[in-house]
């Protein structure tokens, strides 16, 4: 793209475009990167750089850019049926198949499917079916939905309601009823005093408490993330998940598991909360079901639920336009095969995970890093002014280093001072070392800008 062209588009950009989760203002002062193409784990800017996407795109580019098989399968349906619904008595084969691949994929008591066309969609719709699903068990005022704090569901009310992003609540003005908070299972924010198994069972029973503070007869279900992204990638330690199932399964609540980033292979499964064993009602998805090639999200429907939901509920009211979109749908389906026909999923458990996570772990020797966490391929950095006390920097280094990284060729994100990665699945073992060498780089230029002998 010719420099003209560039410095035009920027201009465009910054007179025309509201980008999301974006301090325009002080975008517009220096104007956005505009990103032209991309292959592989690597996307290019319109000023000529190569940069490795450690974020591929947001936790959704599983696959990999530059798929001619997507491009084909999105092609292909677009030519024989662009759009239909599935209202009215009316249904289309791709969003036919996709339902049966889902829940061949899913654990054994997920049957079906809703379509969506997003995170947040699927967790709108995760309200709508909990609240019906209480609703047709004779129990209406069982309504309260349980999250935790620093947890993301998206970004429509329902789903920021979910969430426990604090500032997100604060510009909203007054969120969804009947919508409670627990803490969150963070060991080296929030624990580091305790051994982490203990603190997993401590942040667990913050799940018991707020049942019995509320009164079982209110409580609908519990939501949470396996490993909490947008948070930080926070990863629980390996006490917390039995604890919650078990709770949940104590007083009968539902139990959701917000599966759109780990969903489709990011810890080696299909899904995160088999990494966890852990038996969800309810999984919402999105992201990865088409390694974000098309928009298209949806929510696998647990045996409890669903059954009761077509043995009596008659009329669901709820629904989308593109609930299930058949072009959307014959890419996901596509997407699906490939993971599977090229082991993807055998690659991230055998290979790629556990050589990432030995080369992440190294990251810690560096003088900013005070802990270095992995799991799957999902990583953290906790960024330290001091190894020792593990004391914080003040707010906004983690934005400086995310910069820099973009500087030095790679994309990670900042979460606070926390700096994540979540690299497509199809990542090789000499790109792990290009993504750590690229990373160290960062952290060096980070270290040099703030004054901080290496
Ligand atoms: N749930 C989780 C766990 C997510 O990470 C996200 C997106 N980051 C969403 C829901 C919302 O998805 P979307 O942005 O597609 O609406």
């Amino acid at each position: 793209m010719d420099t003209h062209n560039t410095s035009e588009l920027r201009r465009e950009d910054s007179r025309h475009h509201l980008h999301p989760f974006t301090d325009t203002k002080e975008l517009n002062e220096k104007g956005c990167r505009i990103i032209t193409k991309a292959d592989g784990i690597y996307i290019y800017d319109a000023d000529g750089h190569k940069i490795l996407d450690a974020m591929a795109g947001l936790w959704c580019v599983n696959i990999g850019y530059g798929r001619q098989e997507l491009v084909d399968a999105a092609a292909g349906q677009m030519q024989e049926l662009p759009y239909y619904n599935n209202f009215f008595k009316t249904a289309h084969p791709p969003a036919i198949k996709l339902a049966k691949k889902l829940t061949e994929l899913a654990p054994d008591h997920i049957n079906h499917v809703f379509f969506t066309g997003s995170g947040s969609e699927s967790n709108d719709t995760v309200v709508r079916m909990v609240r019906r699903y209480w609703q047709l068990q004779g129990k209406p005022e069982k309504t309260v939905i349980i999250g935790r704090q620093n947890g993301y569901h998206g970004s429509t009310v329902a789903g920021a309601s979910l969430g426990g992003m604090a500032p997100m609540h604060q510009q909203g003005g007054p969120m969804l009823p009947d919508i409670e908070h627990i803490a969150q299972p963070y060991w080296f924010g929030e624990g580091r005093e305790m051994d982490p198994q203990e603190f997993g069972l401590l942040a667990a029973s913050s799940l018991e408490k707020k049942i019995q503070q509320l009164g079982v007869e209110r409580v609908a279900a519990f939501i949470a993330e396996p490993v909490q992204g947008a948070g930080g990638v926070i990863i629980p330690p390996a006490s917390y998940w039995p604890e919650i199932q078990r709770i949940c399964d104590q007083h009968g609540i539902l139990l959701i598991a917000d599966e759109v980033i780990c969903g489709f292979g990011r810890l080696g499964r299909w899904f995160g909360s088999q990494h966890f064993d852990i038996k969800p009602d309810l999984m919402p998805i999105a992201k990865g079901l088409s390694s974000g090639y098309l928009p298209i999200g949806g929510v696998l429907v647990g045996d409890r639920v669903a059954d009761l939901l077509i043995d009596e509920g008659g009329e669901f009211y709820h629904g989308f336009t593109y609930s299930g979109h058949p072009s959307c749908a014959a890419v996901a389906l596509r997407n699906i095969e490939l993971l599977e026909q090229e082991r993807v999923l055998e690659h991230v458990r055998d290979i790629a995970a556990p050589y990432f996570a030995r080369r992440w772990a190294e990251l810690a020797s560096h003088p900013l890093v005070g802990e270095a966490r992995s799991l799957g391929l999902l990583g953290a950095l906790e960024l330290v002014a001091d190894k020792v006390t593990l004391s914080r920097f003040e707010p906004g280094i983690g934005g400086l280093c995310r910069d820099i990284c973009f500087e030095t060729g790679i994309v990670m994100r900042s979460v606070g001072e926390t700096m994540v990665v979540s690299p497509p699945l199809v990542i090789t073992e000499e790109e792990i070392d290009q993504l750590i060498s690229l990373a160290r780089a960062s952290l060096d230029a980070t270290a040099r800008r703030l004054g901080i002998a290496l």
